[in-house]
């Protein structure tokens, strides 16, 4: 993001695994099922990759591009840092989940999320 619009306002840090932004963020819905009450809730991961305008995906959604995203369209396989926006469970209450994923997409398409696992990475 060299030259071009300072998209919403964001600004762009990159280091060869993740791409961490400042500003708008998008949501990956993930289904899941509680393990206390057994109900299945979905939790929301936020995410800066592509086009950044909180847009909503699931896992198998093509990622939406936007005018300065030509480095991430040419990646064959990136882990983009997620954050959950609430780890308790609707039903419940209970916190069901880890707070910080990686999110697997590969050309373009969201293919999995696991709990980040690499945490030297600053
Ligand atoms: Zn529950």
């Amino acid at each position: 993001m060299m030259k071009g619009q300072q998209h919403h306002g964001a600004q762009v840090l990159k280091c060869p695994t993740y791409t961490f932004f400042m500003g708008a963020f998008n949501i990956l819905n993930v289904e899941k099922n509680c393990p206390n009450c057994g109900k299945n809730t979905t939790t929301r991961i936020q995410f800066k990759f592509g086009e950044t305008w909180q847009l909503e995906y699931k896992i198998g959604d093509k990622i939406i591009w936007g005018l300065n995203n030509k480095v991430e369209q040419g990646l064959d396989k990136v882990y983009v840092y997620g954050v959950l926006e609430n780890a308790k469970c609707a039903y419940c209450e209970v916190s069901i989940a880890k707070t910080t994923y990686d999110i697997l997409i590969m050309k373009g398409v969201i293919i999995g999320v696991r709990p980040m696992q690499d945490v030297t990475i600053l």
